[in-house]
């Protein structure tokens, strides 16, 4: 399938690792020019040089955080336009809400809600104005089905996913753009792998064990990939997908128990 997205420019954000980078290659593969940003520059190298290899689409990066105000405008200045916007960071650590202060909230408040929703400010008028735009908020199944530990993550996220529910739907709908989350469940990266090893070690479990216990829990019985990540990401970023705005798409495994 052409998801006609050739020649199309994209920033995609946090993406010199698992699903952000999942997302990157994807694109690229359909000819999609990206700025990648990433913290450290030496990975964020790396996966350019993968992503090159690809022999899709023109591939820039930019070192730095994010969820700064300098982060965001090194990210916007380095791509020409942007037509597809994957909003990406690292997620918050986990904890007991009764140790968070106001400063603890305000950090994941503003890597996984406040920095996502100042990129569409600063792109979904322009996108409207050109006829097309797509973005997809990377969040987490924990806006779906809340994770005890992950207090900061359920409240952000949230706070973006009720956010983007109305800007999904406003005047800019008619003009072709879409505004989606991307829910992932359980993910083989780098994140999940230390996360999980590191709540083993504190319970006195072996961490292999455990992994492959949770495992077993998905009804998949396995952990997705960053490459099946980014394939969805892709299709939604896609011509087929212009009908499709303010949905949350979990990717999973078939972990969450509902039917809706
Ligand atoms: P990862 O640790 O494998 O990769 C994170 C990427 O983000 C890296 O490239 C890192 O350099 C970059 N990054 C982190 N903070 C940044 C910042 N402030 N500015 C710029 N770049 C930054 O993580 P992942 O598993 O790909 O997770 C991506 C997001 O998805 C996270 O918010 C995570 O909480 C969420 N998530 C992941 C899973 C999973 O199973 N992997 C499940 C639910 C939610």
């Amino acid at each position: 399938m052409d998801l006609g997205l050739n020649g199309k420019w994209a920033l995609v954000c946090a993406a010199s690792k698992g699903l952000g980078k999942g997302c990157a290659a994807a694109l690229v593969r359909e000819g999609v020019n990206v700025v990648i940003t990433a913290r450290g520059a030496e990975a964020l190298e790396a996966t350019a040089a993968e992503l090159r290899a690809l022999k899709g689409g023109e591939v820039r990066t930019v070192a730095g955080d994010i969820t700064t105000a300098e982060g965001r405008a090194a990210a916007l200045a380095a791509c020409p336009q942007v037509d597809i916007l994957i909003n990406n960071a690292g997620g918050p650590p986990p904890g007991d809400f009764r140790e968070w202060d106001r400063d603890v909230w305000f950090k994941a408040l503003d890597a996984n809600m406040l920095t996502p929703i100042e990129l569409m400010k600063a792109t979904v008028d322009a996108m409207a104005a050109r006829g097309f735009g797509r973005v997809v908020n990377i969040t987490s199944g924990s806006v779906k089905a809340p994770i005890g530990v992950l207090g900061l993550s359920n409240g952000a996220r949230s706070g973006l996913t009720g956010f983007v529910a109305g800007l999904a739907r406003s005047s800019i709908t008619a003009r072709g753009v879409t505004i989606n989350g991307l829910l992932p469940g359980a993910f083989a990266t780098d994140r999940l792998r230390t996360t999980m090893r590191a709540g083993a070690a504190k319970a006195g479990q072996d961490p292999d064990a455990a992994l492959k216990a949770r495992e077993q829990a998905i009804p998949a019985r396995r952990f997705g990939t960053a490459e099946e990540f980014g394939a969805v990401c892709a299709f939604i970023c896609s011509v087929h997908a212009a009908y499709m705005t303010g949905q949350n798409v979990l990717l999973d495994g078939g972990a969450y128990p509902g039917t809706f």
